[in-house]
């Protein structure tokens, strides 16, 4: 049987004491994530120092908007979205890679119409980004006792998991290395690729998985 393969991502960082220690795991274990960092976090002092070391040690960094307040699908006037996704991407010259990688963002992760307007998959499209979705949440922010058995079952019930982890403080930072360990024990294969269930918008194109999630 094909190994179950992971890929990690951390939101809404760069965080120094968190995103640090985040990348300090998984260097040690030479596992490769993507990162998707809110435009206010990574103005803070001591941010973007962090981002580049994202992406010096092969990470993917990747636009989470500018502000991660009111999800795109939620606002009411299409030049609040323009704002969210540019004045984001303006702070990554020099850290996204290409494509350009959007994550969108809201209500505690669910996948349905809120996460994003008609305009905004157009913006998306237009401007060539990956728009990379999800299918595990495992609520490391909001559920410390049991966010890695989450986690874990997650992954045992799929062949590609996509997971949702948090490098801010109060999330997955100190139980990661528990999580990974037991991953491992599952000879997971960590990776990079996304499959196409959790892709919104690629290659100038919106995917079908865009027309359920407005539907829903
Ligand atoms: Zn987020």
């Amino acid at each position: 049987m094909a190994p179950r393969l992971v890929s990690l991502t951390f939101d809404n960082g760069p965080f120094v004491g968190t995103t640090d220690r985040v990348l300090a795991e998984l260097e040690r274990r030479g596992i490769l994530a993507a990162f998707f960092v809110v435009g206010r976090s990574l103005a803070r002092p001591g941010a973007r120092v962090l981002a580049e070391s994202a992406v010096a040690a092969g990470h993917l960094v990747g636009n989470h908007s500018a502000t991660h307040s009111v999800a795109l699908g939620e606002l009411p006037d299409s030049s609040s979205v323009d704002a969210e996704i540019d004045d984001c991407e303006s702070l990554l010259d020099g850290l996204r890679g290409s494509p350009p990688l959007f994550r969108p963002f809201g209500n505690g992760g669910a996948l349905d119409h809120r996460l994003l307007s008609q305009h905004a998959v157009q913006r998306l499209v237009d401007g060539g980004y990956r728009t990379v979705l999800w299918n595990s949440v495992p609520h490391d922010w909001d559920d410390p006792t049991g966010w890695v058995d989450t986690a874990v079952s997650h992954v045992r019930e799929m062949e590609h998991t996509v997971m949702v982890l948090h490098d801010t403080p109060g999330a997955c930072a100190d139980r990661l290395p528990e999580l990974l360990d037991r991953l491992e024990a599952l000879d997971v294969q960590f990776t990079q690729d996304i499959p196409d269930s959790c892709i919104a918008t690629s290659n100038g194109t919106r995917t079908a998985v865009v027309d359920a999630l407005l539907r829903g």
